[in-house]
């Protein structure tokens, strides 16, 4: 592993020669003809592959294929396209932090354990360092250590950095790679990444191929700091400060960690060691970017059976997984029980509540009816569940603030946690810091053991026993789509539904809901809602038992009779009863592909 690269080793050498200009160049993108123009006229052959930047956004973040050999997946984040985005990135940066003459911004780079990690980490440097950036590159990296690297304070780490880039596709597959932005004001919103996208497309098309391709491959100026000892000495130090300004207050305590072969490994040896846990049995630390255990991912259930067994054989107090890049996690006590998911955000929501009682914890839109009953009769708080995507869910609590409703807690399902005492950074790391001050302060004033005073605090919780998610892909081909978008052909769908979910007297439609549409019946629920980015409407259902997590899904499906839909991947997630549910639907009436002249599986009901 390489965590410990030594303190700010320059690295000297030749700038890019592109963009070399002025930094005014990106402040007034007519320099940049002028640019083209030079450039065109030295010879140099221009780009001839047209690359639609915009593809290549994920909400708040930049997606795409980075590594060649699977099929039906071209590269899409090349070196040039990925070093335009980085330049696309610094003329947003220099816009936004209008420099003086005197000081050069800086840049942080970090990545996660990725194949990918290092050819795109040179090309990121290359397009800021080209605009004349100074670039800081930390290595393997967290996603959440980048953003404290825009507000920590320390001249010896080159901090605080204007800007940072992380390298990440969080657990997407191995040849997958993309970016996250932060400044001090946090991560890059939809709307940043679009600019940014639109810098970088203007770039591209201007510049000529040499020059991006080719000749700045020189290498170019860079620090590298070791900026992860910074940030995991500030974890040490919150937990200490937690347990009394006790030097080892995890003394006695076994915690497991399960990296996944991503950027998590750093964990073990430089927070819980130094607070004096034993980590014997973590396992997957080695940052291995073909993932060859498990998908680092808290919601992937081989990731989690993976920890639970670790620390079932191991005897261990606790177990804790992180994500690829660390923004997210989860934990498992001593018996074997996960806590991640709902429970998570319960344990969560009693650490918070406890700090600041009645406080309102927001939560992304799948989360449980179940949870609502126990933060707000259990624990006296307030749950405002709101849309999927954890920006989305930062963002609405810190409006919340602004408004005068306290909130302390931005959580969603899939291990993405932020809290206000954290700069709402989502931060897996610091999420499981706060399960460890539980640990460490229960012990402090001498009670309980083992990781009973976590399990215990998400007592009371219930739970249903059967959870799904159905993905709804909607056929974009299909001639009923009339040539509009699945958005408003998926919108009219959930319309349409409402529509009938109010006609029907057992079933009773969410009062407040900002995502899709959400309804109660058969002592369970249903939440279909139009993914962010993809074609699909993803159905979530809970309810008691299968029978009627089948009615449920029945209700929504029948409703979709003037709907040519396609089911991309039927019962995926968290589905114990898979081939009882698949009967009765393939059995019934309304069902997928009762209609044997139908060239593929389509909702169309008489
Ligand atoms: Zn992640």
């Amino acid at each position: 592993m390489d965590w410990h690269l030594g303190h700010a080793i320059a690295y000297t050498s030749k700038i890019s020669p592109w963009f070399l200009e002025s930094r005014k160049s990106f402040l007034q993108w007519s320099v940049l003809d002028s640019y083209y123009t030079a450039v065109s006229s030295s010879g140099a052959a221009l780009f001839a592959e047209k690359v639609d930047f915009y593809k290549l956004q994920n909400g708040s973040d930049i997606r795409g294929v980075a590594v060649a050999g699977v099929e039906g997946e071209p590269v899409t984040l090349t070196e040039s396209v990925t070093e335009a985005i980085a330049a696309g990135f610094a003329a947003w940066l220099l816009e936004k932090k209008k420099p003086s003459a005197s000081k050069r911004l800086r840049v942080s780079i970090g990545h996660d354990s990725r194949i990918s990690a290092q050819t795109l980490q040179d090309a990121v440097s290359r397009g800021i360092s080209g605009a004349g950036l100074d670039v800081i590159q930390y290595g393997l990296a967290s996603t959440p250590a980048m953003f404290n690297s825009t507000i920590t304070e320390d001249e010896e780490f080159c901090c605080p950095v204007d800007g940072s880039i992380m390298i990440t596709a969080s657990h997407l597959p191995y040849n997958r790679n993309g970016f996250k932005f932060f400044t001090n004001a946090g991560g890059l919103g939809k709307p940043d990444i679009k600019d940014i996208l639109t810098r970088a497309a203007s770039i591209y098309e201007k510049v000529a191929v040499e020059c991006i391709g080719h000749s700045e491959k020189a290498p170019v100026t860079v620090k590298r700091v070791d900026y992860m000892s910074i940030y995991t000495s500030n974890l040490v130090k919150a937990v200490r400060k937690a347990a009394g300004n006790i030097e080892k207050p995890l003394e006695g305590f076994h915690i497991i960690v399960d990296a996944g072969n991503g950027a998590g490994g750093f964990f073990p040896g430089m927070v819980l060691e130094p607070l004096g846990a034993l980590t014997v049995g973590s396992q997957f630390l080695d940052p291995d970017g073909l993932f060859p255990n498990h998908i680092p991912n808290p919601e992937d259930k081989a990731a989690m059976k993976a920890i639970t067994q670790a620390v079932l054989e191991n005897k261990a107090d606790l177990g804790i997984i992180f994500d690829t890049d660390v923004d997210r996690s989860a934990a498992v006590d001593s018996t074997g029980c996960e806590l991640n998911r709902n429970r998570l955000i319960a344990l969560m929501a009693a650490i918070v509540l406890e700090q600041h009682p009645g406080t309102t914890i927001v939560t992304d839109s799948v989360t449980s009816d179940g949870l609502t009953t126990f933060i707000e009769k259990k624990l006296g708080g307030k749950h405002h569940r709101f849309k999927r995507g954890y920006k989305n869910v930062i963002d609405e609590a810190i409006r919340l603030n602004s408004i005068g409703v306290e909130s302390h807690l931005a959580i969603e399902t899939s291990g993405h946690g932020a809290l206000k005492e954290n700069h709402w950074l989502d931060d897996g790391a610091y999420l499981m810091v706060k399960l460890l001050n539980k640990l460490a302060s229960a012990r402090a004033s001498g009670v309980g053991g083992g990781s009973k005073v976590l399990t215990d605090l998400v007592e009371g919780l219930e739970e249903p026993a059967v959870a799904v998610e159905l993905r709804i892909k909607i056929d974009q081909n299909h001639p009923d789509l009339k040539g509009g978008s699945f958005r408003e052909y998926g919108e009219a769908m959930i319309k349409h539904l409402e529509n009938k979910a109010d006609t029907d007297p057992k079933l009773q439609k969410a009062p407040v809901n900002y995502e899709g549409v959400r309804v109660s019946g058969c002592g369970g629920w249903f939440l279909l809602r139009l993914s962010l980015h993809d074609p699909v409407l993803p159905l979530n259902i809970e309810a008691p038992c299968t029978e009627d997590a089948v009615k449920l899904g029945l209700f929504v499906l029948s409703t979709a009779k003037e709907f040519w839909l396609w089911i991309h991947q039927l019962w995926k997630n968290s589905f114990n009863h898979r081939k009882a549910a698949t009967a009765n639907f393939t059995s019934s009436s309304y069902t997928v592909c009762n209609r044997a002249s139908a060239t593929r599986p389509h909702f169309l009901f008489a």
